[in-house]
């Protein structure tokens, strides 16, 4: 009984030893760290780290009066990443659009700007409720970004769920109004532009902002002159390096091995995905891991400047959408439950 009490006492008095030194030797640096995670930029926070390295820690009290001497650094508007294993973005590219450049080697080989490994996440089709707001939350839980092309036709039925796409920091261009082949035999030049300006003007009336001047053509199906058009316009033209096909995916996990198994050929590249699609919504929590533990790092693609729409098409579509006016009153002022 003795003995075992000894013992006892014996583990708690080196536990507490143990816990003693632990606190006296981590917490400084701990506090270094948090500090110059949260309150730095990438670049600041180089500087801080490298800088603070070599300067001895004699005591607690002395760090932490160093770190809050240093004149204060205003805040940034972007929170950290909760997840520490997140694939986050590991670049940010800046976009100049002037005279419509083209990406994505199925069709555009002049800029390959991609380095071994780096690929861009794209979505087409939505904005669309359940897996649009999925495919957000995935890619808020990872703290990564991607570049959304949405329907015109679909972005005046679901605003709301367009909004959450930027306001989450995502790029946002469009995808025609309608979705139509633009390189029908049946469409011509004035149809095609009506397509591409209607899109883009029905974006901008969710987002109540003008969208990216990022364009992809439904179906990949380039006209030359809708690209020259779209040269015109300074818009540029994303096709892609590798299609996920996943609008013909059975389910899930032919989303994820469509994906990776062309990655692994082409090494790189522009992803071209559908947030319209239930199992592209499902596969992305899976699929995004995946790309984190096979080394791919996100490339985010921002634009230079926002896409001046045509105001003759911001008005068109005012009026196409004939509004009624009742709309406008609360939905308890004008339906009343009488009944029940
Ligand atoms: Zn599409």
């Amino acid at each position: 009984m003795r003995n075992a009490l000894g013992l006892m006492l014996a583990s708690v008095g080196a536990a507490v030893v143990i816990a003693a030194v632990w606190f006296w030797t981590a917490s400084p640096r701990a506090d270094l760290a948090v500090a110059a995670t949260v309150s730095a930029p990438p670049a600041e926070r180089l500087a801080a780290t490298a800088s603070a390295k070599p300067v001895p820690i004699p005591e607690d009290v002395d760090a932490t009066a160093a770190i809050l001497a240093k004149p204060p650094v205003p805040p940034q508007p972007k929170t950290a990443c909760a997840n520490p294993d997140a694939l986050g973005v590991s670049r940010v590219v800046e976009i100049d659009t002037m005279g419509g450049p083209g990406f994505g080697f199925a069709h555009f080989k002049q800029l390959d700007f991609l380095t071994d490994k780096e690929i861009v996440l794209t979505f087409d089709d939505g904005p669309w409720p359940v897996n649009t707001p999925s495919v957000l939350k995935t890619l808020a839980d990872e703290c990564t970004k991607a570049v959304f092309f949405p329907i015109g036709k679909h972005a005046t039925y679901h605003p709301e769920i367009l909004k959450q796409v930027v306001a989450a920091g995502h790029s946002v261009g469009a995808h025609t109004w309608s979705h139509a082949n633009l390189n029908s035999k049946k469409m011509n030049e004035q149809q095609a532009r009506d397509e591409i300006e209607k899109g883009f003007s029905a974006v901008k009336l969710a987002l109540g902002a003008a969208p990216s001047p990022f364009f992809r053509f439904p179906q990949l199906q380039h006209s030359p002159a809708a690209v020259s058009y779209l040269g015109s316009r300074n818009v540029a033209i994303f096709s892609c390096d590798v299609d996920s096909f996943d609008f013909k995916a059975k389910d899930a996990t032919q989303v994820i091995n469509s994906v990776l198994t062309k990655l692994e050929k082409s090494g790189k590249g522009i992803i071209l995905m559908h947030d319209f699609q239930k199992h592209t919504a499902e596969a992305l929590p899976v699929l995004l891991r995946r790309l984190k533990a096979g080394g791919y790092k996100v490339v985010h693609m921002k634009a230079k400047a926002p896409l001046q729409t045509l105001a003759e098409y911001d008005e068109a579509l005012v009026k196409d959408m004939k509004l009624p006016v009742a709309s406008t009153r609360p939905v308890n002022n004008v339906v009343q439950t009488v009944t029940e």
